[in-house]
């Protein structure tokens, strides 16, 4: 029987079909591991901008801290200043005078000194922090390099099978017109990766719905493209399977 378009189309679309299925069969023996590696690395990625961002908080309490410290000894100086002034002065309203400056300076004293008690209360609060998230670094960046192993293996595993697949894939896509192959796609995603079918003891191989005997019939002279009416996948017959293997 001399080959038919629809028949040569249909051959290889089947074949390729075959080939994208094995594909994802590699892909889904791969299984979680890519996102768990990609969510680790986020996630270590995270852990570290925040402890340097708590690295950074020390510092600027402790800028924060030394700067009060730094008045406070400055204003004791002040404060003595005036004591041993009043002890000088000729009128009260000198001395109040002097009064009301050394009870200003003792009150922002007070302030500063509260302003340092919060300060290193921050700091103490960052450096804790700072402990527990470095535990929580160390176990993930292990668990990162564990995952990150265990999938450069796995590639390594089915690399050259993969390869393969994707080296017969482009074989067979230089010979499917291009809008067969949109056709194709467009189904596949649809269809849940299967795009075309055998029809399997008079149903179809993908919904496993009944294709009428008239249908068949038609399907088996390979003259039209046929798609299941219930699900939208293209139909083949064992004649077209057979020969899809051949390739
Ligand atoms: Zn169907």
């Amino acid at each position: 029987m001399k080959e038919t378009t629809v028949e040569h189309k249909l051959k290889h679309l089947f074949a390729l079909q075959q080939v994208d299925s094995q594909l994802q069969e590699v892909q889904d023996l791969k299984g979680d591991l890519p996102m768990i590696v990609t969510d680790l690395e986020t996630k270590v990625t995270e852990m570290q901008a925040r402890l340097k961002e708590l690295n950074g908080s020390i510092k600027q309490s402790k800028i924060d801290r030394d700067n009060a410290d730094m008045e406070i000894v400055d204003l004791a100086g002040k404060i003595e200043k005036f004591k041993s002034q009043q002890l000088n002065v000729k009128s009260n309203k000198q001395y109040d005078a002097l009064t009301r400056e050394i009870e200003a300076a003792e009150e922002r004293t007070l302030k500063l000194e509260e302003q340092m008690e919060s300060f290193e209360g921050k700091m103490e609060i960052a450096k804790k922090d700072i402990e527990a998230l470095t535990v929580q670094l160390e176990e993930s960046t292990a668990e990162l390099n564990e995952r990150r192993k265990e999938l450069h293996e796995l590639n390594k595993e089915h690399e050259k099978e993969e390869l393969k697949l994707q080296h017969e894939r482009e074989k067979l896509l230089a010979r499917i017109d291009k809008s067969d192959l949109a056709r194709y796609e467009r189904i596949k995603k649809a269809k849940g990766g299967i795009a075309i079918v055998p029809i399997k003891r008079g149903a179809c191989g993908g919904c496993f719905n009944r294709v009428p005997p008239q249908k068949i019939l038609e399907i088996r002279q390979n003259a039209n493209f046929f798609a299941c009416e219930h699900c939208g996948r293209l139909l083949v017959s064992d004649h077209i399977v057979e020969m899809s293997l051949a390739i």
